[in-house]
């Protein structure tokens, strides 16, 4: 329970990698703000879930990430209702696949907005409150598409190769705050952001489903294996641990060995 007394906020944590963050940082005593799409009625089971594992409260707001001024005010509502928040995960986002002469441009300003843009805003509003404290932790979810590229997928590269720039940069901005600020690095995760890639992958590249899994996207993992969303957030939780002070600009894989080949 090193977390107890701290509060976390996590947007896109209403499933997957997002879900799985929420739940490592309520396990270690952290009250935790998640964020996010999905039934009410199972955001309302998630919250409760998050405050019996936390013995703190657990909220849900439900800033749409491509709006600024919803941004700004669930990062106050959490310092309102909360505290903090001392550490944040900027996690929501979404994929497109399509070869760029036809990737449709809303497509292309969603991912942007949502990818990257989100997480400036959030930056933008933690930090002063963050820096007040004397303490943070900013954790970002990039990809190994923040290192390499791969066809069809131009908005998700775009935005994961910016959102390292921004962490280095806001790194080197709060150095002697007691802050952090890295990325994550995960290679492919199955979640419904990967399921729901497979038919266009499959439409763009002329694969079938089975191909799609073991020759496109395990095939870029040297281990053949899927990462899961538990490794990753037991990551993020070492992140936050004192002994992981001096870990800052960092963008760190998970990948199963993608980016080394
Ligand atoms: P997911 O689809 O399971 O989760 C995405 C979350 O973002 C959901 O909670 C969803 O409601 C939320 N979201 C989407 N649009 C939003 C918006 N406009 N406003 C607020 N919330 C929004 O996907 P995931 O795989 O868990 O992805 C989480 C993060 O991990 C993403 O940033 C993704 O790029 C990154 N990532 C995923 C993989 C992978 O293989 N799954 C690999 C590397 C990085």
């Amino acid at each position: 329970m090193f977390l107890k007394g701290k509060t976390a906020l996590v947007t896109g944590s209403t499933s997957g990698i997002g879900a799985a963050y929420a739940r490592a940082l309520a396990g270690a005593g952290a009250a935790v703000m998640i964020n996010g799409f999905g039934e009410a009625d199972a955001i309302e089971q998630q919250c409760a879930a998050l405050a019996q594992a936390s013995g703190a409260p657990a909220l849900h707001d439900p800033a749409d990430m491509t709006r600024p001024e919803m941004i700004e005010a669930m990062v106050a509502r959490c310092h309102g209702e909360l505290g903090g928040p001392d550490i944040v995960i900027n996690n929501a986002g979404i994929q497109h696949v399509a070869p760029v002469a036809d990737f449709p441009t809303d497509k292309w300003d969603a991912i942007i907005a949502i990818n990257l843009t989100s997480a400036f805003h959030v930056m933008r509003a933690s930090v002063p409150l963050m820096r007040a404290a004397g303490w943070g932790r900013i954790i970002s979810t990039a990809s190994a598409h923040s290192l390499v590229a791969s066809p069809n997928k131009s908005g998700y590269v775009a935005a994961k190769h910016g959102l390292v720039g921004l962490t280095k940069t806001v790194a080197l901005e709060t150095a002697t705050d007691g802050i952090t600020v890295n990325c994550i690095s995960p290679g492919y995760v199955w979640t419904s952001l990967v399921e729901n890639q497979i038919p266009d992958t499959m439409k763009a590249r002329g694969l079938t489903r089975d191909q799609v899994i073991n020759d496109v996207l395990l095939s870029a993992q040297p281990t053949k294996k899927f990462v899961t969303p538990d490794q990753v957030a037991a990551f993020a939780l070492f992140l936050c641990r004192e002994e992981a002070a001096s870990i800052t600009g960092a963008n760190l894989s998970m990948d199963g060995g993608w980016t080394t080949a």
